[in-house]
């Protein structure tokens, strides 16, 4: 298999090198670039796996970067990790509904953005088989094709919306997503719907979820991700 390459786009010189450096001893391939246009410029000559994104940029800023990368059918598919300070949390919303797939703070473990690499990167693989897990039944199942939602093995009953939320959720386990994105997966594009809504139902489906309710977590300011652990496959 080809080495994983990574474009990182950050402007701060020690950052990128730091960044570079744990993915090299990672066994990825890094390649750095100071701005958007140099990182655009860059793709056109080699298409990385993934991009590490800084959303505070020289010239065009992070998130112009990732709406031109989304708008290109060459580039839409091409999974992006952003990087941000304390306090944009409406830069991480917008750019999560604009199709970046997961983010980071500042400062951040450089480990961590790895495993956040990988996982993002293993997204579209088959999930393992969790065999024991599976047995003992403890924690969230959803059945998409009946309907149906088991905590530890024991049926819930949910309204529609609150099984789309779940549902939902559940297709990315770890990752963020926001109001808006909830709003558009449990009720369709196109509907005008207040963010409080959301939270509505999020206390609904947490109370309905019992002891296992507590695994779907609020990112404040951003949105919500249900923890990875408690699905069962
Ligand atoms: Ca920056």
């Amino acid at each position: 298999m080809a080495t994983t390459h990574i474009l990182i786009i950050e402007d701060e010189p020690e950052i990128a090198e730091l960044i570079a450096l744990n993915l090299d001893t990672a066994g990825m391939r890094a390649e750095a670039a100071a701005s958007g246009e140099a990182g655009l410029s860059a793709m056109e000559t080699t298409m990385p796996d993934l991009v590490v994104l800084d959303l505070m940029l020289p010239g065009i800023d992070g998130l112009e970067v990732c709406r031109r990368l989304k708008y290109e059918a060459a580039t839409r598919s091409l999974p992006i990790i952003m990087l941000t300070a304390r306090g944009e949390e409406a830069d991480i919303v917008a750019g999560l509904e604009m199709g970046a797939d997961d983010y980071m703070v500042k400062p951040f473990s450089p480990r961590e953005l790895v495993a956040r690499i990988r996982a993002v990167l293993r997204r579209d693989e088959p999930a393992p088989h969790e065999d024991a897990r599976s047995r003992k039944a403890e924690g969230i199942r959803i059945d998409a094709d009946r309907h149906e939602v088991l905590v530890d093995g024991v049926a819930v009953e949910l309204t529609l919306t609150e099984f789309q939320i779940l549902r939902y959720l559940a297709q990315r386990p770890g990752f963020v997503r926001t109001r808006d994105q909830i709003i558009e997966a449990a009720h369709g594009p196109h509907v005008i719907m207040s963010g409080r809504t959301i939270d509505v139902h999020i206390t609904a489906l947490r109370k309905k979820l019992a002891h296992r309710g507590g695994s779907i977590e609020t990112v404040r300011g951003v949105g919500y991700r249900i923890d990875t652990s408690v699905l069962l496959a």
